[in-house]
């Protein structure tokens, strides 16, 4: 029960295969108490159903594309809670004609812009909006994925936007550093998810990644869980400013070993 009596906002939750869905239950299991930050209405049926199966009373709206949202949700959760240990950032969105092409010819100055502001300031935004309420050893923690260092097909835009949101993990973790809040990041291998599907071809991520990854396979919602909760509790008191990948090791593989037909 390494998160007993800590209290922790989640973000990013969308249905029971979001990777916040895990986490929000990795952290329950070590004991935290949890609110839900939900996008908008449109999501808040499905929202409430997990918030049942998990016991989660306090939902909260914020759709961080607007400031007055964000402000809100802060308004609320002090009424609620009054301060609060940490909060998971697990939102990330680009504009679906970004997600199929050539990333060149596909690129626009509006996708790009919008990637950036959900997938990378919003972390930014969050921390400013929650600095005052955080406790002492607070924790914040955002999704981030290899397409930030790596080129792959399709993700494109998303690729800069998480390479932004990773230098955006290192920037607050030093702003934040001297309140005693640390700021981490898990790059997670591909996980079959909402916003995963707006990827063309994102099957063919995942058939890839079990070829070449040393562990041989996908990860699960219940291993980001656990790191994720790992990374929130005081068992992780001297990380932060770091990437953890949780991808059964795929980045570190250039060729599967089982490939090698060299006698
Ligand atoms: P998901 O679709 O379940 O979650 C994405 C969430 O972003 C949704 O809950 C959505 O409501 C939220 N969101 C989008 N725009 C928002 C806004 N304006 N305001 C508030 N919330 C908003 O998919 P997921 O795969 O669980 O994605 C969570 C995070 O994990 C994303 O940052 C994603 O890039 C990252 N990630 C995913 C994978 C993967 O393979 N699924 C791998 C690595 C990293």
């Amino acid at each position: 029960m390494f998160l007993k009596s800590k209290k922790i906002l989640i973000t990013g939750i969308a249905n029971k295969y979001s990777i916040a869905t895990g986490i929000a239950k990795a952290m329950i299991s070590q004991g935290a108490d949890i609110a839900i930050a939900y996008q908008n209405e449109r999501l808040l049926k499905n929202v409430k159903k997990i918030a049942e199966e998990l016991n989660v009373k306090t939902l909260i709206e914020c759709d961080v594309a607007s400031d007055a949202s964000i402000k809100k949700s802060v308004e609320q959760l002090k009424l609620e809670w009054g301060t609060f240990d940490g909060f998971v950032h697990s939102i990330g969105f680009a504009p679906s004609d970004q997600l199929v092409g050539n990333f060149v010819d596909v690129t626009t100055r509006e996708g790009f812009q919008v990637a950036h502001d959900i997938s990378s300031y919003s972390f930014t935004a969050l921390a400013k909006a929650y600095k005052d309420i955080l406790n002492d050893k607070s924790a914040l923690l955002t999704l981030t994925y290899l397409g930030s260092v790596q080129t792959m097909p399709n993700y494109n835009v998303m690729g800069l936007a998480k390479a932004s949101l990773e230098a955006n993990t290192r920037f607050l973790a030093a702003s934040l550093g001297k309140d005693n809040i640390r700021v981490n990041a898990i790059s997670a291998g591909p996980i079959k998810t909402l916003a995963a599907s707006g990827v063309k071809n994102f099957r063919t991520m995942l058939s890839q990644h079990s070829a070449r990854a040393p562990l041989g396979r996908t990860v699960t919602q219940e291993e980001v869980g656990n790191t994720a909760a790992f990374l929130c509790s005081d068992l992780a008191s001297g990380i932060t400013g770091e990437i953890t990948y949780v991808d059964a090791g795929f980045n570190i593989s250039a060729m599967p070993l089982n490939d090698d037909k060299v006698d």
